[in-house]
């Protein structure tokens, strides 16, 4: 399978412009000033995976400081940085622009948000994998014992069972099968 592609480059000393290409075509154009926090993003419908816009120009970003910043260490974990974002990027566009008309109302692990998750298509990973509406975050259902959060998926990592932070943080979980992280449950210790 043709893996997704991000690619920056600088254009007059200081504005970026960074482009990701996914496997099937679909094409992300992301462009401002090197200071920006967020860039201005060209329509389209990965424009829409908030996740994928924050790592893409993540990405652009250390790019830059890579060559730009003053000393040789600073540079280095720029371009560490740089590589990071730009794998992640590649790999939420892959999942990303393969989404079914599945959906599932669920908790996400990354905005802690209750979205509606689209269901990818191909199995990308072994796992069931979902992306969150509302933050662009690939998830897969918790495998905690009658949880329904979802759990965020990371590349590279298919051998973890994913599990929400719910699960992973409460022990006892298996005594409060309704246990939620939503906002509004404050927990008192009563
Ligand atoms: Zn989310
Ligand atoms: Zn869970």
């Amino acid at each position: 399978m043709q893996k997704s592609n991000v690619v920056a480059r600088v254009l007059d000393g200081n504005r970026l412009e960074c482009h990701v290409i996914s496997s099937k075509g679909q094409k992300l154009t992301l462009s401002g000033l090197t200071t920006d926090v967020e860039p201005q993003v060209d329509a389209g419908e990965l424009g829409s995976n908030r996740l994928l816009v924050n790592n893409a120009w993540a990405f652009a970003k250390a790019k830059f400081d890579a060559v730009n910043l003053p000393d040789q260490e600073q540079q280095k974990h720029a371009t560490a940085r740089a590589k990071k974002h730009r794998k992640l990027a590649e790999w939420i566009a892959d999942v990303a622009e393969d989404v079914t008309d599945e959906k599932k109302l669920a908790w996400c692990s990354a905005c802690f948000g209750q979205h509606d998750h689209s269901r990818v298509n191909k199995s990308i990973t072994q796992l069931n994998t979902y992306v969150c509406q509302g933050c662009g975050s690939p998830g897969s259902p918790c495998m905690g014992p009658v949880c329904k959060n979802m759990a965020v998926r990371v590349p590279g990592a298919v051998q973890m069972k994913p599990y929400c932070p719910n699960i992973a943080m409460k022990s006892s979980v298996l005594k409060r099968p309704t246990a939620k992280w939503a906002p509004s449950t404050t927990t008192k210790s009563s």
